[in-house]
């Protein structure tokens, strides 16, 4: 088994080891598997992601620092260091390995405000954690409840951070199973252990755990509470401890101000003038539609007035350099309506090339099957049924033509 000093001293940043086996890279994915026999990095799990850092060794012969880039638990119980180098320490060799003192001390904040907030959320309403996640921007506790108000997570907050100002120590304690049932535990720890490894947060939480904490809650800095979503076995918190805490705020304010520059406006204004916004949008939307069927109608009308029946039956083919598909299936539906012999094959060149074919009802043509003539011809896809049909071709180039046979087909 690999001795591991975090076990004891989690601010133990730098040590010495023996490499006691080495797996070649070339068996795992290109980075060498180093064993020692003891270690102060930190391998995945329990929620809590692992270290990283540098191995050099200890005599200096190789004066290269070695970049520890991963570090887990092997099946066996040993801790696996991931190490990126042409060429891993031999067996037998003493290191001296250095953990990334930033990377731990933030994976202590997040983790020990972990068991500070799910305290808290016992303490308060009775609720328990089931897991907790490490992510590399916030982390993240699912809650055993079926609900959870945006009042419980402020009282939650609170509490938790009244606990980081109260400075109170963070003690690493050793127990057997039944001393600890007697402490008081949090959480029932796994069954299969016979030694307790626990986490005393003066007079407010104990709970077993494996990973990294402060000293004391003041080293948390702070606990900020965000997102809060239903999941399948309750509800998950996301929140965020220390200078990640201070990092998502200064986020969440660059945020804002960028948002209220373009509304002229204070932050706290920003949700009102989005509202605003949003309404104004919807008004001028539904002018625009009333405005666009004026529009059509009138068209329609003027188009129908300047062409002459053939054999009672109006042919209206136009294709449109200046109205969008939207428009153009609009007045198809008004020319159609407005008379009840019109043929109406209109296209539009605005952004991609679209076709509407429509005739008035009872007319006893199929829309559908000219559309598809005049697709094979063009290229494109479509369809439609006997009195609407709508399409879209890959070219402008020689519809006009294409479309004005297409009148002469049908009136034939
Ligand atoms: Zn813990």
């Amino acid at each position: 088994m690999t001795e591991r000093l975090y076990y004891h001293d989690p601010f133990l940043y730098e040590f010495e080891g023996e490499v006691t086996e080495v797996v070649p890279a070339a068996e795992i994915n290109g980075r060498h598997g180093v064993f020692l026999d003891r270690t102060a990095f930190y391998p995945t799990s329990g929620g809590q992601v692992h270290d990283t850092g540098w191995m050099t060794a200890k005599d200096g012969s190789e004066s290269a620092r070695l970049r520890v880039s991963e570090v887990v638990e092997a099946e066996d119980g040993r801790v696996v260091h991931y190490v990126e180098a042409d060429k891993p320490p031999e067996r037998g060799t003493l290191i001296r390995g250095m953990i990334d003192p930033e990377r731990r001390r933030d994976h202590m904040q997040q983790h020990s405000g972990q068991h500070v907030l799910s305290a808290a959320f016992v303490r308060l309403f009775n609720i328990p954690t089931v897991s907790f996640h490490m992510g590399d921007d916030y982390c993240s506790i699912d809650l055993d409840t079926a609900n959870l108000t945006t009042d419980q997570v402020r009282e939650a907050e609170a509490l938790a951070n009244l606990i980081v100002q109260e400075n109170r120590t963070v003690e690493i304690k050793f127990a057997t199973q039944e001393e600890a049932q007697n402490m008081g535990l949090r959480k029932p720890p796994r069954a299969d252990k016979e030694q307790l490894r626990l986490i005393d947060i003066h007079e407010f939480d104990l709970s077993a755990c494996g990973g990294t904490h402060v000293r004391e809650t003041g080293q948390i800095g702070c606990i900020l509470l965000r997102k809060t979503e239903k999941v399948r076995q309750g509800w998950r918190v996301e929140f965020v401890c220390g200078p990640r805490a201070v990092n998502t705020a200064r986020k969440d304010f660059t945020t804002l101000t960028d948002a209220a520059a373009l509304f002229s406006a204070h932050i706290w204004d920003v949700p009102e003038q989005v509202r605003k916004s949003l309404e104004e949008i919807r008004t001028t939307r539904k002018s625009a539609e009333h405005l666009l069927e004026e529009i059509a109608e009138l068209q329609a009308v003027r188009l129908l007035a300047d062409t002459t029946p053939r054999e009672g039956r109006k042919f209206v083919v136009q294709v449109f350099a200046d109205r969008d598909p939207v428009f153009i299936r609009l007045l198809a539906q008004k020319l159609t309506k407005l008379e009840p012999n019109v043929v109406a094959l209109l296209g539009s060149k605005v952004e991609q090339t679209s076709l509407v074919f429509a005739q008035s009802r009872g007319m006893p043509f199929d829309m559908g099957a000219a559309l598809k003539q005049v697709l094979a011809k063009l290229g494109g896809r479509g369809g439609g049924s006997k009195d609407l049909a709508q399409g879209g071709t890959p070219s402008a180039e020689g519809l006009e033509s294409v479309m004005s046979e297409a009148a002469l087909t049908l009136s034939a």
